[in-house]
C-alpha cells in the first residue's frame, strides 16, 4: 500500500518511523528543510510536490499545524487525489473545516477522515497513539492496517468532524487539569504537604488525571519540560474550544478563567516553550 505523509514534524516523523519499520512504501512532503532531513534519515522518499504525492498515494496522512494549513493543502491536491484514496487528517483541526473537506472529497470519489491523536511525539515514535476517528465507516475500515501500525487505541466517535470535536474537548480538559493540578499542589504546599506526597495521594484517589499521573512525573517535577507539545499548539486548542463553544451555543463558565490563564496571564511564555511550562506561573 502506497502511503503519502504531508507534515513531518514532531508527530509526523514518529508516524513515519512506525510506517517505515512496518514495511510500508512511504513518500513524504514538508516545507521545512529540517523536517525533510530528519525524515530522509529515517529512509522515507521525498515527493517533489504535493500534487505528485497525492497522485501516487492510496492513503494520504496529514500532520499539519492547523485547519487553515490543512485547508490550503487539500485545496492544492483536491483534483490530484485518485478515486478511492483515503485521506486521514491526524492534525488537531476544526470540525466545520473537516466537514467541508469531507464533502469536497465525496464529490471527487475519495474519502476524508478526521483522526486527531493523543500521546505526543513519544507515543507517535513507538506507535502507541490514541486516535479519535470521525467520518465514513468504510473509509475508516480501509485504514485499519495503518491504524494498527501507528496507534494503540482508536475510538470511532461519529460522523465527519466528530473526531476533531472530541479532540478539542479532550485538550480542553488537559489544559484545565494542568492549571488545576498546579493550584492543588500550591494549596497542599501551603498546608505543609510536599508535591510528591500530594501527587501520590491524588493518583490513588478520585482527583487523578493524565496531568497528575503522566505530565507531573514525566516533564514537570524533574524540570525537563520536553514533552514535544508546545505552548503555541495548546493555545491553539484553547482557542478552538472557545470557538467551538461559541458556534455550538455552549457556555463554558468554568473553562473561561482557565482559558484566560493560557491566552493572557501566561502570555510571557513563548509559543515555542513546552506547554507544561504553564504551571510555572501557578506554583
Ligand atoms: P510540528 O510543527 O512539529 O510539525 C508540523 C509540520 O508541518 C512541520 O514540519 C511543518 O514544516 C509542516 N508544514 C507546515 N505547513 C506545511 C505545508 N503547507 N505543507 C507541508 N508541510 C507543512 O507540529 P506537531 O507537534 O508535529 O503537530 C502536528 C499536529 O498534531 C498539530 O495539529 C498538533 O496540534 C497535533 N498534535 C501534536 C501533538 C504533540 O504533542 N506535538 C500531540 C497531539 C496532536
Amino acid at each position: 500500500m502506497k502511503i503519502g505523509l504531508i507534515g513531518c514534524g514532531n508527530m509526523g516523523s514518529g508516524m513515519a518511523k512506525q510506517l517505515l519499520s512496518s514495511g510500508y512504501q512511504l513518500t513524504c512532503y514538508d516545507l521545512n528543510e529540517q523536517s525533510i532531513e530528519r525524515i530522509q534519515m529515517l529512509g522515507a522518499s521525498i515527493a517533489p510536490s504535493l500534487v505528485q504525492l497525492a497522485s501516487d498515494s492510496e492513503i494520504i496522512i496529514l500532520s499539519l499545524p492547523n485547519a487553515q494549513v490543512v485547508e490550503s493543502v487539500m485545496q492544492e491536491i483536491n483534483t490530484s487525489v485518485n478515486p478511492d484514496t483515503v485521506v486521514l487528517d491526524t492534525s488537531t483541526s476544526e470540525p466545520d473545516t473537516t466537514q467541508q473537506l469531507a464533502a469536497k472529497a465525496a464529490a471527487k470519489n475519495y474519502v476524508f477522515i478526521d483522526g486527531p491523536v493523543s500521546g505526543g511525539p513519544v507515543a507517535a515514535n513507538v506507535g502507541t497513539m490514541t486516535m479519535l476517528l470521525g467520518g465514513d465507516p468504510d473509509g475508516i475500515a480501509k485504514l485499519k492496517p495503518v491504524l494498527d501500525t501507528i496507534t494503540a487505541k482508536t475510538v470511532v466517535v461519529g460522523a465527519s468532524g466528530a473526531g476533531h470535536a472530541a479532540k478539542i474537548a479532550n485538550n480542553m480538559l488537559c489544559a484545565a487539569n494542568l492549571v488545576l493540578v498546579s493550584e492543588a499542589l500550591r494549596l497542599g504546599n501551603a498546608a505543609g504537604v510536599s508535591a510528591e506526597d500530594l501527587l501520590e495521594g491524588i493518583n490513588a484517589g478520585s482527583g487523578r488525571s493524565g496531568v497528575s499521573e503522566v505530565n507531573y512525573p514525566t516533564w514537570i517535577l524533574n524540570n525537563d519540560f520536553n514533552s514535544g507539545f508546545t505552548m503555541g499548539l495548546m493555545r491553539k486548542d484553547v482557542r478552538l474550544a472557545l470557538k467551538l463553544a461559541e458556534s455550538s451555543n455552549v457556555d463554558l463558565i468554568g473553562f473561561q478563567n482557565i482559558a484566560d490563564i493560557w491566552l493572557m496571564k501566561s502570555a510571557h511564555i513563548p509559543d515555542t516553550a513546552d506547554f507544561n511550562e504553564v504551571v510555572k506561573d501557578q506554583t
